[in-house]
Formats: C-alpha cells, sequence, structure tokens
C-alpha cells in the first residue's frame, strides 16, 4: 500500500514546484520521500502515517522548548482571540524588543520583521546607508537567507568578487560582494589590506549552522572586530540561528565579542514569524522613521507571532536553562563518537549549547571546503538508518542539527541506542 507520505508528496508535486515551500525538506540529497508532519508534541512529530520520530530538527532552529509547548501554546492562543494583525503598534512589541535589548548586550535599539531573510536583508541595507560604502564581505558556506546581496558565494579563491550561486542575481549586484574562506585570518586580513575603504560591512554566522556546525576560532572573530573597528566597517553577527541557542547571549556572549549589527530569527520567533536587527543606537538610528534608510513590514512585529517569542524567551531565560541543554546536547553527541568508535565508523561530533555537528569523517571540518569533504554516502546511510528506527535528523550531510529542552535522557538515549544498531551493520 503506498503511503500516506508519499501520497501527500505526488499531489503536492502538482501546485508547489518540487513539492516543497523550503528546498531542503525536499529529501533531494538523501533520496526518499519527505516526512509530512501532522502533529508535535515536545520531542516527538507525528507524520501523517502515524509514524513518530524523536525530532532533531526542530523546525530548523526555533522550538528550543520542543514542540507545542504549553506555556506558547497559551500565549499565542491569548493573543490571537485579541486580534490577528492591526498594522499599528501594540505593546507586546515593545516588551519584545526591551527584552531583547535586555539579554543581548549589544543590542541598544532593535526593529522587529518576519524573517531572518528579512533581518539580514536590512541589516546590510543598514550598513550600507550608515557607511555610504558598497561592499559587503561574506564568508563561504554562510547562510544568510536569499536576498540577491547573499546568493553570492566565490571559487575557493581568496578575495575573488562573488558570482551568483542562484539564477536570477544580477551580476551587477553580486560584484559588489565578496567572498572569504571562514576561519581564515590571513584572507581576512588581505580583503581589508586592499579594499578596506570601500567595505560597508562584514556579515558572518559567529558560529556556523549552515555548512553542518562549524566553529570560529576565537583569533577569526577578534580579527574581524579589529579589522572592522580599523578601517570603519559594520560588523553585522548574523545569530539568527545561534541567538538563545548556543548559549543565553548567543555565539556573541560565549566570545565576549560585540558585534555593530545583530540580526535574529527562530528561536525569538519560538516557531512563528520573528526576525529582527538591532545594534548600536547611533546605527540604527538611520532606519525610517528616524534616519533616511528605509524599511517596513506590514506584519512586523505581529502580535500572535511576538507572543509566542515572549513566552519562549520568559523560558530560556530561566537559571540554568542553557546548562541543561548543553548537557543533553553533549548527551548524544558523545553517545553518537561512542557508538561510531565501537564499531570503526571515521566519524566526529560536536555540541555547542543547544546546536550540534555530525561528520562522516575524522575530525570536526572548520571550514566550508572540509565541510564538502564529509562522506555523502555515509551520512545517506545514517540518515536513512536512523529515520527508518524513529530519529528524525536533518536530510541533507550539510545542516546542524537541534536538541530542545523537551529532550530527556531517555530520549537521547535511544537514539544513541539506534545509531549503535545502524553503525553495527555499517
Ligand atoms: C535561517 C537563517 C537565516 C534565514 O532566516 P529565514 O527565517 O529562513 O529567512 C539567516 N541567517 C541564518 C544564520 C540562518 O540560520
Amino acid at each position: 500500500m503506498i503511503s500516506r507520505n508519499q501520497q501527500l508528496f505526488e499531489r503536492a508535486q502538482v501546485h508547489i514546484p518540487g513539492g516543497v515551500n523550503s528546498p531542503v525538506r525536499a529529501f533531494r540529497s538523501v533520496g526518499g520521500t519527505p516526512r509530512f508532519f501532522v502533529e508535535g508534541t515536545g520531542a516527538r512529530v507525528t507524520d501523517a502515517d502515524g509514524t513518530i520520530y524523536i525530532d532533531y530538527v526542530g523546525s530548523w532552529g526555533p522550538l528550543i522548548l520542543g514542540h507545542a509547548h504549553p506555556a506558547v501554546i497559551a500565549a499565542v492562543r491569548d493573543a490571537a482571540v485579541r486580534g490577528l494583525s492591526f498594522g499599528a503598534p501594540t505593546e507586546s512589541e515593545v516588551e519584545l524588543a526591551d527584552l531583547l535589548c535586555e539579554l543581548l548586550p549589544s543590542l541598544e535599539m532593535v526593529r522587529l520583521v518576519s524573517s531572518g531573510t528579512e533581518a539580514t536583508m536590512s541589516a546590510i541595507r543598514l550598513a550600507r546607508g550608515h557607511t555610504g560604502r558598497d561592499l559587503l564581505i561574506k564568508f563561504e558556506g554562510c547562510y544568510h537567507g536569499h536576498s540577491d546581496s547573499l546568493l553570492v558565494k566565490a571559487g575557493s579563491g581568496m578575495l575573488t568578487l562573488g558570482n551568483p550561486s542562484s539564477a536570477g542575481v544580477p551580476a551587477d549586484i553580486a560584484k559588489h560582494t565578496m567572498v572569504l574562506d571562514y576561519n581564515d585570518v590571513p584572507g581576512l586580513e588581505a580583503a581589508f589590506a586592499e579594499h578596506g575603504s570601500k567595505i560597508a560591512a562584514v556579515i558572518v554566522e559567529p558560529v556556523a549552522g549552515n555548512m553542518n556546525l562549524i566553529a570560529p576560532k576565537a583569533a577569526f572573530l577578534q580579527a574581524l572586530r579589529e579589522q572592522c573597528d580599523r578601517h570603519g566597517a559594520v560588523l553585522i553577527f548574523d545569530e539568527v540561528m545561534s541567538g538563545f541557542r548556543v548559549d543565553a547571549q548567543g555565539a556573541q556572549g560565549i566570545y565576549g565579542i560585540a558585534p555593530d549589527l545583530t540580526t535574529l530569527g527562530k528561536v525569538i520567533g519560538g516557531g512563528m514569524p520573528v526576525g529582527a536587527f538591532g545594534g548600536r543606537r547611533e546605527i540604527m538610528a538611520r532606519i525610517s522613521p528616524l534616519g533616511p534608510v528605509y524599511q517596513a513590514g506590514t506584519l512586523s512585529g505581529n502580535p500572535v507571532a511576538v507572543a509566542a517569542g515572549l513566552a519562549t524567551l520568559r523560558l530560556v531565560r530561566a537559571a540554568g536553562f542553557y546548562e541543561r541543554l548543553a548537557q543533553r546536547t553533549r548527551q548524544l553527541t558523545d553517545g553518537l563518537l561512542a557508538v561510531a568508535r565501537k564499531h570503526g565508523v571515521p566519524f566526529s561530533a560536536q555540541a555547542m549549547g543547544g546546536m550540534f555537528g555530525l561528520y562522516f569523517r575524522s575530525e570536526c571540518p572548520e571550514n566550508y571546503a572540509e565541510a564538502m569533504a564529509c562522506d555523502q554516502q555515509a551520512f545517506k546511510r545514517f540518515f536513512h538508518g536512523m529515520l527508518d528506527a524513529g530519529h528524525y535528523f536533518a536530510p541533507s550531510a550539510f545542516e546542524a542539527g537541534f536538541v530542545s529542552a523537551a529532550h530527556g535522557e531517555d530520549d537521547v538515549a535511544a537514539t544513541v541506542a539506534a545509531a549503535d544498531g545502524v553503525f553495527k551493520v555499517w
């Protein structure tokens, strides 16, 4: 009998390109049928065939409290019955802005938007408006949403002016984006030495999570701060994924570096569409209506979405939240490392707060090229083996994974036991 997931996927492809509304969901890189989910509770999701999985995707990061956390659902219900949207100010968006500025010391002012893409796109426009310069530096393998300036990836060479990595991005736009290697301090210094006076901004994932998890070298983040200061460029930390995920103050808290602007999303919406960009008052004051840089949104600061974000952030600030989350995540990576070693599978893994990376190579990668060198066939076998056993990991070798506060010791132990079974017949 054909599965309900399969039926839905076939139907989806009639009117939705590829059957999905975001490409990785299509399972293209692992093969097989995407699971259509009907329900999620805590650490578990149920698909259209009634199969239950322990979930390590968490909607790609937002669900740090797990699925359908009662406090978040109650806050959303409460807000919804009072009206879905006003297109006028509400008190809850002020509360969220206050809370974000309280929790992240580098934020003096913040503006709410509806996605991470909007946050990064707006932060870049703001940096360009602030400096009067056009050139943007990004790092290969870092993802900052899908706006034109950011869909640019160079060849592997340092200082290569960017070529678009998507059809439809004008070369005239891509040429203002320069792509460097992640964790490469000499490459960064060379770029600033040559182009320093033209560089508006450097945007970076201070813990990278879109080429699998790549940890920054502390010296790399320090060099970013130094070079931007010396040359008057705006340093943008894209913490859409790492914010309130790797630690209470994100990567900027762990490494003790204050960016000029920070972009946020994912966790700050608790599963609803909320993004934000914020930072130094002097820069943020250039946003419309205070200043000349235009930025707007019909649903920005939406009261229902903001309610989910507020309820989530109020729970993650509880004492010991990130210690417990990090411990649970380490239980997973340590456990997987141990069973891989037991069966002689070339494998490495690391955790940062509630985020983890699994790599089918012997050492954790430090940049895009090393991430790409992981054994993709091995990942596919692992992915499908785990899926069949009821453990849902991201359907791509190049995505980070997520543990939530709803994942219990027994859940993670069950996942490690399943991996033992997969590696045993490797
Ligand atoms: C997810 C992500 C984005 C894009 O956010 P969307 O809400 O998907 O538009 C931007 N930057 C980083 C680092 C992300 O992980």
